[in-house]
């Protein structure tokens, strides 16, 4: 029997993050298991503290009597019986969280909270209930029978649920001494249902939808066949597959046919969905097919209920789970296949500490696991359609629509004209005359105003010019004093009054805000019937839903709004799609600002004519030109990646690439600023030999002032990833020497590995 347990303690200091050997008391021997959360003394004064247990041992190098004693198991985690060998098994969750720590340079305190959040309140309270389904003459007739039988439990059971149903799951089980097969057994002769509160809070119950089963064509058969021979044979090339597909071209139904074929073999699976994109539609296709056996997690679920839920994937209950980013971390103990759709998408990346991403997270547990990985999307992001083309990734094609509606007919306006013209207003001719035509017919409209990225760029209205830095070509941001300044490299040069490239004198930013928009569309046209979506108008819970139904309804003509509306809707009856500020999104600081037009624009183009009349889409922009805005209009994804992936090359950004950035706070400005210089040297002093290696910065942030803290970064590109992780170790050890100093701890660091958001 192992006598010690090797502790994480739950404290965000760097100096701390280390295991802390601690003694098993007797009770907890044989029962403690790793990523367990106990309370411990620490320090001097023996205060308790949570920690988390991340080994055994039976041996230790010192002296036993200095050697403090766990105090007991933190909250209310269940000693299950039977659980003592499971301490010799090493925890994939904390093989995971130390992965992670080392590859997105966090501590390991905060990667285990990230891995093991739903463990921490583990209280497996299982609130299902059972419920009778039988009439009253069925019922009495069928107790009859059971009696005659001497199915005495079944009998027991039946009588009770005639006098009170539902009755608690426990009840039966417990009191009524009634075992979980005979239940089963009755609910498979129709008796009863089985419901729990998590299925309950689900938006469908089972039994009240009707099972939807497509012949797939041969493209989403030799995919789904494709994916299942890659998982049975564990060849290491078949690992990750990526299914490029346009919207509508059937890749939902490969997900869920390959997801079937993971159940039938026993195994489970994870399908991550961007939490905007989690539609009750969406939702239903799956209960069609899996049941009480898929289970949805969201934001909107408490602590409690996802740890719950978490509790019953750990024991095997239900196969499927449906969720945005951190259902990554559900703890099956069969994993199969892992399944991120849309997987281009911003949210995919956390934005806090550890910075991590869940496609290269859930390629880490595939390959840990045994399992697989399937991404999806109708635009790749340069990550995943990189490392296919390179043979890392398979690469599948769906390209075509099945259920008939032919692509929308794309036209670009061109505001440079519009202005020589004389129209300075947002919405050129033809949109103007095209929007007309659908409020005259009663067709539905959107219009999608891009507000990505932000409006401190300045750009010519007459040319469609953009200011960038001259070394890192992504645009410069003006400050009040009307200073530009590059926010990755530091670049500076003074205000610029005339256009450098064809002199005109109409530089701006853009300040159009959705607002603005439904404003000028109130005065012009008094008879439409408007909706408006933005931040604004969807602060309240239930908000986002209400606008979406509401235009579904066909209760507005038009509906405004930000990259909100793009999302996955089907509006049969819209047939013109506006994009106003196309290029807005080029503009932004940021290396991926044309990838994310790309996505946007393509997406909304798809927004069209989904129904049965074509639809149209009229993109307006200052620059029909740039590379992002002519292959979106053609919805040619493989023209952009060649183009999009020679400037990635050229400038050495990922994925062509990587990328380290190293973000240095302090609430103090000199001392933000100083350290951000000593990071810059001790990389420096490290890459000496590393000739495939270049440091940028410090920079100011984009925000360089944030909660009272001043911001700056360094940026580093490798050829190798592993290089950057040298150079974060490296900086890393600097932070611990200037700590022991005491001076360390004004200075705050964090590590953003391929960043996907500028900072
Ligand atoms: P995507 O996920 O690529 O947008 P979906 O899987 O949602 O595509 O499919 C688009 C539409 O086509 C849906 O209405 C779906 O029910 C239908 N569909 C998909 N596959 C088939 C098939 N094999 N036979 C008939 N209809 C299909
Ligand atoms: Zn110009
Ligand atoms: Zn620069």
């Amino acid at each position: 029997m192992t006598r010690y347990a090797d502790i994480i303690i739950d404290i965000s200091a760097r100096q701390l993050d280390r295991p802390f050997t601690y003694r098993i008391p007797e009770e907890l021997k044989g029962h403690l298991q790793l990523g367990m959360v106990v309370e411990i003394p620490f320090g001097s004064g023996d205060h308790v503290r949570t920690g988390y247990v991340v080994a055994f041992r039976d041996k230790i190098s010192y002296p036993e009597e200095k050697v403090k004693t766990i105090i007991g198991l933190a909250g209310k985690q269940a000693i299950s019986a039977g659980s003592g060998q499971s301490e010799a098994a090493e925890d994939p969750a904390i093989r995971l969280a130390s992965w992670m720590s080392r590859t997105y340079g966090s501590t390991m305190i905060t990667a285990l909270r990230t891995v093991l959040t739903a463990r921490k309140k583990a209280a497996p309270v299982e609130k299902r209930s059972i419920e009778l389904i039988l009439s009253g003459d069925e019922a009495a007739q069928k107790l009859l029978y059971y009696t005659e039988k001497h199915q005495v439990a079944r009998a027991r059971l039946l009588k009770e649920l005639m006098s009170a149903s539902p009755l608690p799951y426990e009840l039966v089980t417990g009191k009524l001494h009634v075992g979980a097969p005979t239940i089963r057994s009755m609910k498979e002769q129709g008796v009863l249902a089985v419901t729990s509160t998590v299925s309950l809070r689900n938006p469908v119950k089972l039994g009240e939808v009707d099972s939807d089963h497509k012949t797939l064509s041969p493209a989403q058969k030799s995919i789904v066949e494709g994916v299942l021979k890659d998982y049975d044979s564990q060849d290491p090339a078949g690992r990750v597959s990526l299914l490029h597909g346009i919207t509508g071209s059937g890749k939902t139904e490969v997900y869920i046919a390959v997801i079937e074929g993971m159940v039938r073999r026993g195994r489970q699976a994870i399908m991550l969905i961007p939490e905007i994109a989690l539609t009750y539609q969406t939702l239903l296709r799956f209960y069609r097919h899996f049941g009480d056996r898929v289970s949805v997690m969201n934001s909107s679920l408490s602590e409690g209920e996802k740890s719950d839920q978490m509790e019953r994937a750990r024991r095997g209950e239900i196969d499927v789970i449906i969720g945005p980013r951190s259902a990554l971390f559900t703890p099956f103990p069969k994993l199969g296949i892992i399944v991120i759709d849309e997987e281009h998408e911003n949210s995919y990346k956390n934005e806090s500490m550890p910075k991590y991403h869940a496609r290269e997270t859930a390629e880490e547990i595939a390959r840990e696991r045994g399992a697989v990985l399937l991404l999806g999307s109708a635009t790749p992001s340069m990550e995943a359609y990189f490392r296919a083309k390179k043979g890392e990734y398979r690469l599948y094609e769906l390209s075509e629509r099945l259920t008939g509606g032919e692509l929308a007919s794309v036209q670009v306006a061109d505001m440079r004209s519009e202005l020589q013209a004389g129209n300075r207003s947002i919405l050129s001719a033809v949109l103007r005359k095209k929007l007309e035509e659908r409020l005259a017919s009663g067709e539905q409209v959107m219009l999608f105003l891009n507000r990505r990225g932000f409006s401190g760029f300045v750009s010519c209205r007459s040319c469609g010019h953009v200011l960038k830095c001259p070394h890192c070509e992504v645009s410069l941001s003006q400050h009040r004093d009307g200073r530009l300044v590059c926010h990755y490299c530091g670049y500076e040069q003074p205000a610029v009054k005339i256009c450098p490239d064809c002199g005109s004198k109409y530089l701006s930013g853009f300040r159009a805000g959705t607002e603005q928009i439904e404003e000028v569309l109130k005065k012009e046209y008094p008879g439409a019937r408007i909706l408006r979506m933005d931040a604004d108008t969807t602060r309240r819970k239930g908000d986002y839903e209400r606008i979406l139904s509401s235009f579904a309804n066909e209760e507005a003509d038009i509906l405004i709004g930000t990259q909100m509306i793009v999302k996955g809707h089907d509006f049969p009856r819209v047939t013109l799609v506006g994009i106003l500020l196309a290029d807005l999104s080029l503009y932004a600081e940021d290396y991926r600002a044309a990838e994310r037009t790309f996505q946007l624009l393509t997406q909304a183009a798809g927004r069209a004519g989904r129904g049965l009349v074509p639809g149209e889409v009229i993109i307006q922009t200052y620059q029909p030109d740039h590379y992002s805005i002519r292959h979106a209009a053609h919805q040619d994804y493989k023209g952009f990646y060649e183009e999009e992936i020679l400037y990635r090359s050229l400038l050495r950004y990922p994925p062509a690439a990587h990328l380290l950035a190293v973000q240095i706070m302090s609430e103090n400005e000199d001392e933000a600023l100083q350290a951000a210089g000593r990071v810059r040297e001790a990389v420096q002093r490290y890459l000496d030999e590393e000739e495939d290696a270049l440091i940028i910065g410090p920079a100011a942030a984009l925000l360089p002032r944030l909660r009272d803290q001043y911001r700056f970064a360094v940026y580093i590109k490798a050829a190798k990833y592993d290089t950057l992780v040298g150079c974060k170790d490296v900086i890393e050890q600097w932070k611990h020497t200037l700590d022991e100093t005491g001076r360390g701890q004004e200075v705050l660091l964090q590590f953003d590995f391929d960043p996907v958001n500028p900072y």
